[in-house]
């Protein structure tokens, strides 16, 4: 039996525990929705990171040029006191070729070389007949003159296994023979153009002009030649030409008699030809197959450079240039006020 007030109070305590349990729900509603880690949605539907943020990728390191890239061979010159500034600079600027140029051939050989290109218009057609004569040769490369049309040209003489060496970035005397300064810049130009073109490195050059012509008369000479073979660079002068250039105008047939007569007449067994395949050089691209088969008939084995080929050079008969010796000063027109002045300088 209950009362009236019992009822009351029974009633009461019941709607209490549906109170207090409406909001304990309604608490663990909320929980649920912040669980440690989740993401929190924003209006406009991104998720927010709440613990670790997305670093960006980081952009890759441009690659330095090869001439600038460290080697093992630039050290020692850094320690040392005495090199003249230019030796500290262009620290990938080496070759590591291994040479053993006193290898003499007991049969004739002959280096073709070609000078001045690539030209898209002549250097395909030497290559298509190199191809079919399966003649291995040298090109010094201007790389100046690269552009897309020939970008494809130093490639294929790459792929078809022929020697790539370096005439120069820009065949211009004044500029390239300035100073060793100048010349070493032109040549880590051209260095860097053909890495970054076809992934060669350069062993060997050929000074524009070759080296009895301008940078000999440069008053530099000796230093560019001796920085270069400090870097371990290989230079070639001819002793071979079929003379398709200086305004010759010889025709096709003369041009075969240059250069097998020549290679005959050397008095060396390896001879390194002089050619040239850049514009305008189309007589040349024709008489290069009669060229070939004739030093073939005459047993002469045709080779690209490498390093084991005898360099020619026209200054100095080894790879080791002489010291350079300051001329004696002119004599003065009176010699006797001349011995009194310099007596009178080395008193003070
Ligand atoms: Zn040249």
């Amino acid at each position: 039996m209950f009362c009236k007030k019992n009822r009351m109070a029974v009633w009461s305590l019941c709607l209490s525990v549906v109170l207090l349990w409406g909001l304990a729900g309604c608490s663990f509603s909320q929980k649920d929705q912040t669980e440690p880690g989740s993401a929190v949605q924003t209006d406009t539907g991104s998720a927010a990171p709440t613990t670790e943020a997305i670093q960006p990728e980081p952009e890759p390191e441009p690659a330095l040029p090869a001439s600038q890239q460290e080697s093992d061979q630039h050290a020692a010159v850094m320690e040392d006191p005495d090199a003249p500034a230019y030796a500290k600079e262009y620290p990938g600027l080496y070759s590591d070729a291994v040479r053993e140029p006193n290898v003499l051939h007991e049969e004739k050989v002959c280096y073709l070389t070609f000078d001045d290109g690539p030209s898209s218009t002549n250097t395909p057609g030497i290559l298509d007949v190199l191809k079919q004569e399966n003649v291995k040769a040298t090109f010094f490369v201007v790389t100046g003159e690269i552009n897309e049309e020939t970008q494809p040209v130093l490639q294929r003489i790459v792929d078809e296994g022929h020697t790539l060496c370096i005439h120069a970035n820009e065949h211009a005397y004044g500029k390239l023979y300035a100073s060793t300064e100048a010349y070493l810049a032109d040549f880590a130009e051209a260095y860097d153009k053909i890495y970054d073109l076809t992934g060669y490195r350069v062993q060997g050059f050929r000074f524009p002009g070759g080296s009895n012509g301008q940078v000999n008369s440069s008053g530099c000479y000796h230093e560019i030649v001796t920085e270069m073979t400090r870097r371990g660079f290989e230079y070639y002068d001819w002793n071979a030409y079929d003379h398709d250039a200086e305004g010759g105008n010889y025709s096709v047939e003369q041009m075969v008699q240059f250069a097998v007569h020549e290679v005959n007449i050397s008095s060396r067994n390896d001879t390194i030809m002089l050619l040239h395949d850049t514009y305008g050089k189309e007589k040349t691209v024709q008489a290069l197959p009669s060229i070939i088969r004739q030093l073939k008939d005459a047993g002469i084995q045709l080779l690209p450079i490498d390093n084991t080929t005898r360099p020619v050079h026209f200054y100095v008969s080894d790879s080791t240039p002489p010291e350079y010796v300051e001329p004696e000063p002119e004599p003065e027109s009176e010699p006797a006020a001349q011995e009194e002045t310099a007596e009178g300088s080395a008193a003070a």
